[in-house]
């Protein structure tokens, strides 16, 4: 398999464009053409993790944080970027980053903090914009199931947990083609009447590429009438941070409890408890402070996130619990999340976690 496969795959499902703008997510080193020999997770891009991929085989690197993120003006040995940099070119090790892409994704790194909690009725917290387009396509009679078939199969017409959803109206398309066309139906400059249908479907911005070449292929007529139109609707599974339900309301002490249970820490930073139980709960993996707004507004009972400061727990004003995880406490399962994403598409693939705690943090 080549890195170009592998990448095609995870960007497939967590496209780049559901980035945030300061993000650099995507390849960071390496050749797309590359034979992956193995692939070693982890969240950082750190020192160590090079020198384990190379010691272990692996020549593909998956991290969650990218290795280049701020600008670089030159590649020399002062630091560690610099040296990973250098060591990655000079031994063919390609370093990939998945990082606000998996983020801002139904499936990712909220969802697995999500499920340690047991979340129910989850959905973003704040939904991405720009993420569903309606495309219409109109068609003969007769192709109308072929046209159908194919837009679905590449991924149109998905709502929720449904598929194949599309309206179909009828009516009549008229055209008169030219002396240059050469058409399906009808003769030159004889106007046409057909009876045609008028078949309309969501698409998310990632799919539109290969709904567009779906809709050519299967469409009968030389000139395919079609409008594709941005919505202002959002995708509830798309979106920076995740709000959901415990399925039973709890204590905050029994809650915090919990928190500390389910992320392997001994230290939460939280506000003062509210003496009421929670049941809404907002989550976001890493530095989530500029969501807890949202998360007061949408009534959550508590905001589990990382990287607060001073200043950020005053906001919560008691009308949230904000408790703070730690950053590599609140994102460590994105390393099983990207195992299992890579073994469910590659079952057979050498791919592994790393065997280094990456946390630059120490706690005594
Ligand atoms: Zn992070």
């Amino acid at each position: 398999m080549k890195s170009k496969q592998l990448i095609d795959y995870l960007e497939g499902r967590f496209p780049l464009y559901l980035q945030e703008s300061y993000d650099n997510s995507g390849l960071q080193i390496g050749d797309l053409e590359q034979e992956v020999k193995g692939v070693l997770i982890a969240l950082d891009c750190t020192e160590e993790v090079v020198r384990e991929a190379l010691k272990t085989g692996c020549n593909t690197l998956v991290t969650h944080h990218p290795l280049l993120f701020k600008g670089i003006k030159r590649i020399g040995n002062q630091n560690a970027v610099e040296r990973i940099i250098t060591t990655c070119i000079k031994n063919d090790l390609l370093v990939y980053a998945i990082h606000t892409n998996l983020d801002n994704h139904g499936e990712g790194v909220n969802k697995k903090i999500s499920d340690r909690l047991g979340l129910i009725n989850i959905r973003a917290l704040v939904p991405v914009k720009g993420s569903l387009y309606k495309l219409t396509v109109f068609t003969p009679l007769d192709d109308v199931e072929k046209v159908h078939k194919n837009l679905c199969t590449a991924g149109a017409g998905a709502i929720g947990n449904y598929y194949g959803c599309s309206f179909q109206s009828r009516g009549t398309g008229t055209f008169t083609p030219n002396n240059k066309a050469n058409p399906t139906l009808g003769k030159a400059n004889i106007p046409q009447r057909v009876e045609e249908v008028k078949m309309e479907y969501l698409v998310p911005k990632h799919l539109i590429g290969a709904a567009l070449n779906a809709m050519h292929q299967s469409h009968p007529y030389e000139e395919v009438a079609h409008d594709l139109v941005l919505l202002e609707n959002t995708d509830r599974n798309l979106g920076s941070g995740m709000i959901g339900e415990l399925p039973e309301a709890m204590s905050e002490p029994n809650f915090l409890n919990l928190l500390k249970i389910a992320f392997r820490t001994g230290v939460i930073r939280s506000t003062a408890p509210l003496g009421k139980p929670v049941k809404r709960v907002a989550v976001c993996g890493g530095s989530g402070s500029f969501l807890l707004k949202e998360a007061i507004q949408q009534g959550a009972d508590v905001f589990v996130s990382s990287d607060f400061k001073y200043h950020d727990f005053f906001e919560a004003e008691g009308k949230t619990m904000v408790a703070d995880i730690g950053h590599y406490e609140s994102e460590q399962y994105t390393q099983e999340l990207l195992l299992e994403i890579i073994k469910e598409k590659f079952p057979n693939f050498a791919v592994r976690i790393t065997e280094h705690n990456t946390n630059p943090i120490n706690f005594l």
